[in-house]
């Protein structure tokens, strides 16, 4: 047990509740996850991709009882990383999603006004949109919003994402993430009990929305959402975010292995 100054043990820093192993597009395979997180003293959560976006995911249901007969087998919190923009989390019936010990939702892909879709990582803004990257920053914030009432997760993961077609504009976060963004997306949050998960790997969100988010009773999770042996089971600058906003282990969303 890892004691600091004299305390009980924290958890911030000792629980990742988003990694990818090789059942995914994580390099690792379960076993080898198993092992790096045992040498970092971190509990860590599989969360492979459970989507059919893509033949590489978890695509079926014949992979989905696979994957999780693995994770079944291994010391690990049980869960999964759906895809806002992929339907697959709705069609699976109870049975099948009480078998994970919490669940992840992620914007991979936003929904536009006209049905189309957009990706978070786009390096251009749409067709239509070039002089108004305001008003694409309210369809992704109110993505955000339907995400975490709709979807049935725990954790909403490196969900303030900003695409480079926006960054590139402006690299100040708080020129996309406004004050009225900001505060209607905390109020989400904490209307639907979804965690906020503070990304090792994205380096996100961004304080300000941290310490409104905490200030408004919002839950919290770490994530490294390491696909390899040096990303997985770290979590240095989530964890000095988490301390750096006043996160607590009262502030996080602790899972339980169900039997
Ligand atoms: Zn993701
Ligand atoms: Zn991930």
């Amino acid at each position: 047990m890892i004691v600091g100054n004299g305390g009980p043990a924290s958890l911030v820093g000792r629980q990742d509740l988003h990694c990818h192993t090789n059942m995914s597009d994580g390099r690792l395979a379960l076993q080898q996850v198993v092992e790096v997180a045992a040498e970092r003293g971190v509990q860590v959560g599989i969360a492979d991709h459970v989507s059919r976006r893509y033949d590489w995911m978890v695509s079926t249901r014949e992979k989905l009882e696979r994957y999780l007969d693995a994770i079944d087998g291994a010391p690990v919190f049980r869960s999964a990383e759906f895809c806002w923009c992929d339907g697959m989390w709705s069609e699976l019936p109870d049975e099948v999603m009480a078998r994970f010990d919490y669940r992840i939702g992620s914007n991979h892909g936003f929904r536009m006004p006209d049905g189309s879709e957009e990706s978070p990582w786009a390096e251009e803004l749409p067709a239509g949109w070039r002089h108004r990257p305001q008003a694409l920053m309210d369809v992704i914030a109110a993505n955000l919003c339907d995400m975490v009432r709709t979807m049935p997760i725990e954790i909403a993961a490196h969900s303030t994402l900003l695409p480079p077609a926006l960054t590139r504009l402006e690299g100040d976060p708080h020129a996309w993430w406004t004050d009225a963004r900001e505060d209607r997306y905390v109020e989400a949050l904490a209307e639907s009990g979804v965690a906020l998960e503070i990304s090792n790997r994205y380096r996100l969100p961004h304080d300000r929305l941290l310490v409104k988010a905490r200030e408004a009773g919002v839950r919290f999770s770490l994530g490294s959402d390491g696909h390899s042996e040096k990303q997985v089971a770290a979590l240095d600058w989530a964890a000095e975010t988490a301390r750096r906003v006043g996160v607590t282990d009262r502030e996080l969303f602790v899972p339980e292995r169900r039997s």
